[in-house]
């Protein structure tokens, strides 16, 4: 498959009067969206010209959840209704986050212990979902501002840590506010990008992100534009704060003896120690003061108090790197993320461990909302040709012919390539032998509005009744393009394999055109697809029923037998004429009177099997 660009048709090639798409990088401690409405990629800033906006949200009753720099100052007067750094919790289980120290001021709602942590606050519980949606609300109005209220979608940055769950519920917290995720994208990918890395044919970059309460260092490697996670690493509990906490120490101790002041100073002193911090970043020394006590403070001496906190980030970094069994010499580019590492003592450690100057060009609040605002104006279509990332991708969904004539996605569109996904699949019939897997390639929910690649068939299947075989069908797409599809059935493990190249005889305009008619005819076909789930679901009610009843009719008496038939005849008339609702309902009313059957015949079968036959024995 030759290097595909990611659009979608029918969408303006030009720059001009696209619909925007926005980037979006959704933190721990602060949260940022950008936009290339105007041309140039451009971080958005609040009214009063902040960029970052912290996320935080408080929760009062009966108004509206307030979220950034106000939510951030009532979290000391109000704890328990102000959440912060909710993305720790994203993807977790309640009782896996309620000892969690950092979240020890919030009351957690037990009733929900199966599910995802919920917060109770004057305005009701709170989910990870909710609170993240919230946060993305605030950002999305500051689009709204900038832009106007059409805008085609968002990428949003997650950690390239981050599992499914934890990606899906980010995804979600989009959702719940109508935003379309046009994709989410790894944090450090999003820095590379922005640096414009991926521009380069290959290379290994080491993405370095110290921020206020975490620190991520992750490996990757590039090839023909597509960014691979070599490896990652880091410390969930490492970053500024530690740095503000170790200087405020020093500081007590010079001003009252002790290191421990009474807890009031604390926060004042953390307070004073962020901004000497801050200060010594672009100054060689610092004059003091604190409670009438004078003193000064440089960098050097700073760097020694600190020393060990960046030595641990560089052991990190070393582990990343023999994870990987790369060494530094094969490292092309070092891209700083996270407001830590403006202090040159953490730019200094990293030059003279990688023996190169990290790039440092970019504001590294901002590099991650910048790489992401990058991705997505090439994901809506508003890059010029010539300006088009280049991923290898997937093109078109690959899936196979399912019952009814539907279409079961298996590797969808878009999808970086190579990849590997299987699915299971079972028998429509009882006693079926064989199955035919036709492989077809589109967006459309009907084979026949498809694109047909391949069919061929599955033998040997041992018999047994329908649902009950378990054929699971593999599709590998290789790094050329190259599509191997494999069924196995699971209990003979027979298989039967077919290759194919998807891309044969398709061009470019093909796939877009394939695209346009399936976004004209998305809704239609949802219908179909609905409509053709029912009467399939009602079919094989019916042959279920039949085959049962030709094994143990004589559990039923005249009148159960004349009841099943009406309601079958019923059903049987829906399918062939009958909306949706009718299938359905008609369905649920012959499952509801046939349930009395089934267990009647439960029964016996449990007790032929107490006295010693086997239950196969009994069905055939
Ligand atoms: P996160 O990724 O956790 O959301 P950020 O990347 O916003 O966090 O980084 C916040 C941290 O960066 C804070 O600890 C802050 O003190 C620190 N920081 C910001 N600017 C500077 C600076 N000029 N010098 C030193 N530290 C800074
Ligand atoms: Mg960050």
């Amino acid at each position: 498959m030759a290097l595909l660009k990611i659009s979608e048709p029918g969408k303006r090639q030009s720059a001009i009067n696209t619909k925007p798409a926005v980037g979006i990088d959704l933190g721990t401690t602060n949260s940022l969206i950008s936009s290339g409405y105007r041309g140039n990629i451009e971080v958005l800033a609040d009214t009063s010209g902040q960029f970052l906006l912290p996320s935080v949200v408080r929760y009062g009753k009966g108004v509206r959840p307030i979220v950034g720099w106000m939510a951030k100052e009532a979290a000391i007067g109000d704890p328990q209704n102000t959440v912060s750094s909710i993305k720790r919790l994203l993807g977790r289980g309640t009782s896996e986050v309620e000892n969690m120290p950092q979240f020890e001021q919030y009351t957690f709602d037990a009733s929900r212990d199966e599910g995802a942590p919920a917060i109770i606050t004057e305005a009701g519980v709170k989910d990870p979902i909710q609170v993240s949606a919230d946060i993305l609300s605030e950002l999305l109005s500051r689009a709204h501002d900038y832009i106007g209220e059409d805008i085609e979608g968002a990428v949003i940055t997650v950690p390239a840590y981050f599992n499914d769950a934890q990606r899906q519920q980010t995804k979600e917290a989009a959702n719940l506010i109508g935003l379309p995720v046009l994709r989410l994208l790894n944090e450090p990918t999003a820095a590379a990008i922005a640096y414009g890395l991926d521009s380069k044919e290959e290379g290994n970059v080491i993405v370095y992100d110290l921020g206020g309460g975490t620190f991520d260092v992750s490996l990757l490697c590039l090839k023909k534009g597509v960014f691979e996670v070599l490896a990652t690493g880091g410390d969930t509990a490492l970053g500024g704060d530690d740095f503000d906490y170790i200087l405020s120490n020093w500081i007590a101790k010079q001003v009252y003896s002790d290191e421990n002041p009474i807890l009031e100073e604390r926060g004042r002193l953390i307070a004073y120690a962020n901004s000497v911090k801050h200060h010594l970043s672009l100054h060689e020394s610092a004059d003091l003061e604190f409670n009438n006590w004078r003193g000064s403070l440089n960098r050097k001496e700073f760097l020694e108090m600190c020393e060990p906190l960046v030595k641990k980030t560089i052991n990190t970094c070393r582990r990343v790197l023999r994870d990987a069994s790369l060494s530094v010499e094969q490292i092309d580019n070092i891209v700083m993320v996270g407001g830590s590492t403006r202090m040159p003592i953490v730019r200094q450690a990293l030059e003279s461990y990688f023996g190169r100057a990290p790039l440092a060009a970019i504001d590294p609040d901002k590099v991650v909302a910048m790489g992401a605002g990058i991705q997505a104006e090439v994901l809506a279509g508003n890059k010029s040709d010539n300006d088009f990332l280049l991923l290898d991708v997937n093109p078109l969904s690959l899936g196979i012919e399912t019952m009814g004539e539907l279409v079961e996605k298996i590797i969808p569109r878009n999808t970086t390539i190579p990849v590997a996904k299987a699915q299971e699949f079972t028998t429509f019939k009882d006693g079926q032998t064989s199955m035919i897997i036709h492989v077809v390639q589109g967006e459309r929910e009907l084979v026949s509005d498809c694109r047909s690649l391949a069919r061929f068939e599955l033998g040997g299947i041992p018999k047994m009744v329908a649902g009950a075989a378990k054929i699971r069908v593999t599709f590998q797409v290789d790094a050329d393009g190259l599509l191997s599809v494999v069924a196995q059935e699971l209990s003979t493990l027979k298989m039967s394999e077919i290759q194919v190249k998807p891309s044969f005889g398709l061009d470019a305009k093909a796939i877009e055109e394939m695209l346009r008619s399936s976004h004209q005819n998305a809704e239609l076909d949802m219908e179909l697809r609905a409509i053709k789930e029912a009467q399939i679901e009602g079919r094989q009610l019916i042959d279920a029923i039949n085959s049962a009843r030709e094994i143990d009719g004589d559990l039923l008496d005249e009148l159960g037998h004349n009841h099943l038939d009406n309601l079958m005849h019923e059903l049987s008339e829906n399918i062939s004429n009958g909306t949706i609702e009718e299938i359905r309902e008609a369905t649920e009313r012959l499952n509801r009177v046939s349930s009395d059957f089934a267990a009647s015949r439960m029964d016996l079968h449990i007790g032929h099997a107490l006295k010693g036959e086997a239950i196969d024995n009994i069905d055939r």
